[in-house]
């Protein structure tokens, strides 16, 4: 049990103390007042708790957090939790970069699986027909549209098991890999279900950037939502895909009638891996019709609909427990508002799924996404783009003077300039 309303707080007197002249004159412009006594935050006292303090400080993403420090991020005062994670974001990434991905079906529906949320699913009753594993040309071309349209990393979606016995399709795959790697310089991810021995390295040679491979929700909930393979099935294809040297894309699904403890055991598995996945994706389901979990939602899990703030908590914290990931918006998107999506990305997501169709659910549209990131002066992500520790802020803590302060790098990123350099490289916006 997660003692959430007994966590003490240690106050620090927060201070913002600008050491870069260039960027204090950046800072002046944008808020007129520059200080080093006068917090820009707004507050003088700003409170930080330990685990937060733990997230601020270091360098490199850690691997022992406990369900209580995790739990204390996840229940940080929401505007502090977004401040925080905003930090965070800007220590390991260039804050300006989105990346924009798509996500291909290559073969829908019929799957054996009993995922209780899936539209795919053979046990499940709606209107997803079975189909067969698409075409070396259909995929490619679809690749080349979602390049031309922005995207840099094409992700390909099989609704299967797991590749065991799928030799011939396990070629194809890699073929397809091989042809978007070699002629179009994109990033590529699949998903396919669960590997056997030495299918991964196939893959890898084939020259696949990630694997995903979702864990769906904590260990505990896992059990109400899938029976066909177990939580544990789920960690031993991540840990053979990382094995194989591959990027492992491993996140979960928000809204599956799951608790707040939950999505903190959820991160908890998560962020303690050995190794932290490359790309952390968190859907916001959308209940499809004809699904076992449609009709749960409505009963058993009455009253536990996902609300906007769990769903910014649990981003939050993903941001701040895995700050050297990509973390996903992945399914549901299209269901929010703008000003939504907005604090989506300020929790720190720093890539989306765009273009026509996700899978078989609704995506946001790739002219639609490109003039409302452009608005907020958001620009897209180069293929291949890592985290970069401090490459564009330090953040320091010091117990003694109970200060925290901010140091932003030199060459942090000057939005004008650098919406100016992507539009004349990409050409795409
Ligand atoms: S394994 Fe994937 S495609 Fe199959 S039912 Fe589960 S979520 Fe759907």
């Amino acid at each position: 049990m997660l003692k959430i309303t007994t966590f003490k707080r240690s106050c620090f007197t927060s201070r913002l103390i600008l050491k870069s002249t260039t960027i204090k004159r950046n800072f002046a412009q944008s808020v007129g007042k520059v200080d080093d006594t006068v917090g820009l935050i707004g507050s003088k006292t700003l409170p930080i708790l330990k685990a937060m303090q733990k997230a601020l400080t270091t360098d490199k993403p850690l691997h022992d957090w406990t369900p209580d420090q995790i739990g204390e991020i996840y229940n940080t005062p929401l505007h502090d939790l977004l401040f925080y994670s905003q930090l965070i974001t800007r220590k390991f990434f260039n804050p300006s970069e989105i990346q924009f991905c798509s996500l291909l079906s290559i073969k829908t529906g019929g799957c054996t699986e009993d995922c209780k949320y899936c539209a795919q699913s053979s046990r499940n009753h709606t209107d997803v027909k079975a189909e067969k594993l698409l075409d070396l040309d259909t995929v490619f071309s679809q690749a080349k549209k979602a390049k031309q349209k922005g995207a840099t990393r094409f992700c390909m979606g099989s609704a299967w098991r797991g590749m065991h016995g799928r030799k011939s399709a396990l070629k194809k795959i890699s073929g397809m890999v091989k042809k978007i790697n070699d002629e179009l310089g994109m990033e590529t991810c699949v998903t396919l279900g669960m590997l056997d021995d030495g299918q991964a390295e196939v893959l890898k040679k084939a020259g696949l950037t990630a694997y995903n491979h979702n864990i769906d929700t904590s260990r505990n909930h896992y059990k109400n939502i899938i029976s066909s393979r177990t939580f544990d099935d789920r960690l031993a294809t991540g840990k053979r895909v990382q094995d194989a040297g591959i990027s492992l894309c491993q996140g979960g699904i928000c809204g599956l009638g799951e608790t707040d403890d939950d999505r903190i055991s959820f991160l908890h598995t998560l962020c303690t891996l050995k190794e932290h996945p490359e790309s952390v994706p968190i859907n916001k389901l959308i209940p499809i019709k004809g699904t076992p979990l449609a009709d749960e939602l409505k009963t058993k899990y009455k009253g536990r609909e996902l609300t906007m703030e769990q769903l910014l908590r649990t981003i939050a914290s993903a941001r701040l427990l895995m700050p050297a990931s990509i973390v996903r918006l992945a399914a549901g998107r299209y269901t929010m508002k703008e000003s939504e999506q907005l604090l989506i990305f300020m929790a720190g997501v720093n890539a989306i799924f765009t273009g026509e169709k996700m899978l078989t659910t609704m995506c946001n549209g790739w002219d639609e996404d490109i003039n409302m990131l452009k608005k907020w002066g958001f620009v897209p992500m180069k293929s291949f783009t890592r985290s970069t520790p401090n490459a564009h802020l330090r953040i320091n803590i010091d117990s003694k003077s109970k200060t925290f302060s901010i140091n932003l790098a030199e060459n942090v990123p000057i939005t004008e300039r650098a919406l100016k350099e992507h539009c004349e490289e990409s050409g795409s916006i």
